[in-house]
């Protein structure tokens, strides 16, 4: 039986200018009863636009969306979310901010004390009742934000990148404890959506995981996994499958990267959100032993002491520039690559700029555009205006900001924090 059906379900979002942009296309989704299901995709693909249609929080355009076979129209008693930024009431105590769900439901307030009461304690929380959330760690902060939603009993358990803002290790814990709950029997859930940015997390808790491809969201991949739990995070199986949804996580980004490219050059292509540093870093990384130019992905992340959602782009952007191939859940450097980790701080710069001119359409945009200028010069809104028909103002503006440190950088043309105004190379020493 599926606690939560979505056939053909479409979202678009109104862009500043009042053009719609499509952000989830066709998306097919089950859950079903006694699963935990994992939904991991690029930062912008959708994720969380699709846990709040699924919490009756926002409507989708078009599509079927069903909680138990009935049409989702508002929030679902039966379905409780938990935040990843906490979302807590400063003002209200822990036990007050666990309560509040119950008094949306008319729960009286003897009972809704002792579920309290007993909600905190399963989560590690007794004792805690009077505190403020202010007097609270991040992971305790995070303990309330799902005792919240498990105080409803809730049938279904959406939580959008839950352990995310928590250091690795009181992550790992409170993962763990979730998962004692949930295989012991000790809450009345059938099942639980997690979107993660934290392939591991994704491989040690869920029974399967979807893979969301961004622009627009769509259902890309499915992996189903068999181990029992609790999962050993050193064990060959578990390794393997993280392999494997490496792999089928950065396929995409190098297609995309291979279609920023091509001839058909799509200026609101979202370029990457790395920086140069990182970038060069994670570039002499794998050219160094003991990679010598070619890694294993889990590998090379364990080396880097970085997250995924800050390995991927940058992968995205290597691989944009020609500097690395990435292939099923390796990486290597191509022949440009080495030559680009061999070479001195001034070769560099221009390696990058050519790339950066023949692979990204939205960078030779602005150069031909000043190169078109009797002043070579232009004010960056004009950009930012162009970037908003693909995407939204907050985004576009992150889009430009890459574009512009990659471009001084090449030295491709320049940028004048003061005045906002873009210029051509040689005029940019001010
Ligand atoms: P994810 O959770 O995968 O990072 P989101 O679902 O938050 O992605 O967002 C997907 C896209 O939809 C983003 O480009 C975001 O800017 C846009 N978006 C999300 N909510 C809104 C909104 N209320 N109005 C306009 N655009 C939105
Ligand atoms: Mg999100």
């Amino acid at each position: 039986m599926n606690l939560i059906e979505l056939q053909g379900v479409a979202k678009s979002f109104r862009a500043a200018d009042g053009t719609a942009r499509s952000v989830l296309e066709l998306v097919d989704f089950h859950l079903a009863d006694g699963e935990i299901v994992a939904l991991l995709g690029k930062s912008g693909s959708g994720k969380s636009t699709l846990l709040r249609i699924m919490a009756g929080l926002i409507p989708a355009d078009h599509g079927k969306v069903e909680y138990r076979q009935r049409p989702i129209y508002g929030p679902v008693a039966g379905i409780a979310m938990v935040f990843q930024s906490f979302a807590l009431f400063p003002w209200l105590t822990v036990q007050q901010n666990v309560e509040l769900g119950l008094e949306a439901q008319g729960v009286p307030a003897v009972e809704r004390e002792t579920r309290a009461d007993a909600v905190l304690e399963m989560i590690g929380l007794a004792g805690f009742g009077g505190a403020l959330p202010r007097e609270l760690s991040g992971g305790m902060k995070q303990r309330v934000g799902i005792a919240r939603a498990l105080v409803t009993k809730p049938d279904i358990l959406l939580m959008d990148e839950a352990f995310s803002a928590l250091d690795v290790l009181t992550g790992e814990t409170l993962r763990n404890d979730m998962l004692e709950l949930w295989d012991g029997d000790q809450i009345p859930t059938k099942g639980i959506l997690i979107v993660s940015h934290n392939i591991e997390e994704a491989v040690m808790m869920a029974d399967r995981i979807i893979i969301l491809a961004s622009d627009p969201g769509r259902i890309r991949d499915e992996i189903t996994i068999d181990l029992p739990r609790p999962r050993d995070a050193d064990s060959v199986e578990v390794r393997a499958l993280i392999d494997e949804v490496y792999g089928l996580m950065t396929q995409r980004p190098t297609q995309e990267a291979t279609a920023g490219a091509s001839a058909t050059a799509h200026l609101g292509y979202r370029l990457p959100n790395t920086d140069i540093s990182r970038i060069e870093a994670v570039l002499e990384l794998l050219a160094d032993p003991p990679f010598d130019g070619h890694a294993d992905l889990p590998q090379l992340a364990e080396e880097s002491e970085l997250a995924d959602e800050e390995l991927f782009p940058t992968y995205e952007a290597l691989g944009l520039m020609g500097l690395v191939q990435v292939d099923k859940g390796d990486i290597h450097l191509t022949a440009l690559g080495r030559h680009y980790a061999d070479a001195d701080q001034a070769r560099r710069q221009e390696i990058f700029g050519q790339q950066l001119l023949t692979h990204v359409p939205l960078a030779a945009h602005i150069r031909r555009n000043l190169e078109s200028e009797s002043t070579g010069t232009l004010s960056e809104k004009r950009f930012l205006e162009l970037l908003e028909d693909f995407m939204d103002a907050v985004e576009a503006k992150r889009v430009l900001e890459v574009a512009i440190e990659w471009g001084r950088y090449g030295e491709v043309y320049g940028y004048d924090y003061h005045t906002g105004r873009l210029t051509l190379p040689d005029k940019s020493e001010i």
